[in-house]
C-alpha cells in the first residue's frame, strides 16, 4: 500500500480526467459483462478482459445471444446485437487497459485481489484515466491508496442485472476529486442510469441496507421459522419486493453475499452483521446460486428455477 499523499503534493500530481470515450472493463463475470454491454450500447469503445481470456469471449457470446433474442422479440431495435458486439473487444489479463479513458474493475469481492489489480492498473493505465471499482463493499479510499492517483479513483457500483437496473451508486473516496465524481455521474447518465452518491463506508448505502436483510432471511431459514418458498413469498407478496431475499441472494451469487457480510461484520465490528453459518456452508460446498446452477434453489441452463 502506498503512503497517503500530502494534499499539496497530490494536487501537483493530479491530472484532470479527459472526456470518456473508451472503457476497459476488468473481470468478465455477470457484472463485467453487463457493464460492457451498457457502455457499448451508449456508443463507447469497450475492452472486456478477464483472468481467463476464454471467459471474456464467452461473456460476449452470451450477451450477443441475449440481445439477438431480444431483437427477435422486438424488445430492442434490429441491429442492436451486432452494433453492441462490434464495439467490444475481448482479451486476457488487463488487455486494453493502457488505452482506456476509464477502467471499471469488476473482479471478485476480495480486498487482496482488488488491491493487486489497482496496483497494476495504476502502473498501466494512462495518467489521466479514471480507475473505478464496482466493489459492493470494499473501501474506495483503501483501493485509491494502492495507486499513485487516488484523486482519480472512485466507486461505480452497478446493480445486477446491469442492463436492467436503473441505479449506479457512485462512491466518493476520501481523496476522490470532485471532477472525477462529476465525470462518472455524467457517464452513468449517458448509460441511461440514475446515480446516487454515497460516502465511503462499508457496504456504502445499498448493501448496508440489503445484506442484513438477505442474511436475516438465511437465519430465519436455518431456525426453521419458515420454508425458503414462504420466506421469499413473504417478501414478494407482503413487502412488494420483485424477488424474495433467498432468490435475490442466489442471483447476486452467495460467494459475493458472504464476502460483503464478512466485510460489514469486520469493518463495523458489530456482531449484528455476523454471516449466517448456513450461507457459509453453501459457499464452502461451491453452491453459489444461479451462476453455478444451485444455491438456495436449483436452476436450469437458462437460469430458470427448476
Ligand atoms: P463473478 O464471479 O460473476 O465474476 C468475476 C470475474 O472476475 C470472473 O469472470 C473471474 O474469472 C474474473 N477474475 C478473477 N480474478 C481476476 C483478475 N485477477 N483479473 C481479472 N479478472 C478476474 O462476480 P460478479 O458477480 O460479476 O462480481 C464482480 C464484482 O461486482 C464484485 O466486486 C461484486 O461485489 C460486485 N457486484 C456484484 C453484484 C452482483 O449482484 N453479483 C452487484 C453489484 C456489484
Amino acid at each position: 500500500m502506498l503512503p497517503l499523499p500530502a494534499t499539496a503534493g497530490h494536487r501537483r500530481m493530479s491530472t484532470e480526467p479527459n472526456a470518456i470515450e473508451s472503457v476497459a472493463v476488468v473481470g468478465a463475470g455477470q457484472m463485467g459483462a453487463g457493464i460492457a454491454q451498457v457502455a457499448a450500447r451508449a456508443g463507447l469503445q469497450v475492452v472486456l478482459s478477464d483472468q481467463a481470456e476464454s471467459q471474456a469471449a464467452q461473456a460476449v457470446a452470451k450477451l450477443k445471444a441475449r440481445l439477438e433474442r431480444q431483437e427477435s422479440e422486438g424488445k430492442v431495435p434490429p441491429g442492436t446485437a451486432a452494433d453492441v458486439v462490434g464495439k467490444i473487444r475481448t482479451g486476457g489479463p488487463l488487455f486494453g487497459v493502457a488505452d482506456a479513458d476509464l477502467v471499471i474493475e469488476a473482479a471478485p469481492e476480495s480486498l487482496e485481489l482488488k488491491s493487486a489489480l489497482f496496483r497494476s492498473l495504476s502502473a498501466l493505465a494512462k495518467p489521466s484515466a479514471i480507475l473505478a471499482s464496482n466493489t459492493s463493499s470494499l473501501s474506495i479510499t483503501r483501493l485509491g491508496r494502492e495507486t499513485t492517483r487516488p484523486q482519480l479513483v472512485v466507486g461505480m457500483h452497478f446493480m445486477n442485472p446491469v442492463p436492467v437496473m436503473k441505479l449506479v451508486e457512485v462512491v466518493r473516496g476520501a481523496l476522490t476529486a470532485e471532477a472525477t465524481l462529476k465525470s462518472v455521474v455524467a457517464l452513468a447518465d449517458r448509460f441511461g442510469k440514475q446515480s446516487i452518491v454515497s460516502q465511503d463506508r462499508p457496504g456504502f448505502l445499498v448493501n448496508r441496507i440489503l445484506i442484513p436483510l438477505l442474511n436475516e432471511a438465511c437465519f430465519a431459514l436455518e431456525e426453521g421459522v419458515g420454508t425458503k418458498e414462504d420466506i421469499d413469498a413473504g417478501a414478494r407478496l407482503g413487502l412488494g419486493h420483485p424477488l424474495g431475499p433467498l432468490e435475490l441472494a442466489d442471483l447476486i451469487g452467495l460467494d459475493t453475499v458472504l464476502s460483503i457480510a464478512e466485510i460489514l461484520h469486520r469493518d463495523f465490528g458489530d456482531p449484528k452483521y455476523r454471516p449466517c453459518a448456513g450461507l457459509r456452508n453453501l459457499v464452502q460446498a461451491g453452491l453459489l446460486g444461479r451462476k453455478t446452477g444451485r444455491g438456495f434453489y436449483v436452476y436450469d441452463q437458462n437460469g430458470k428455477k427448476s
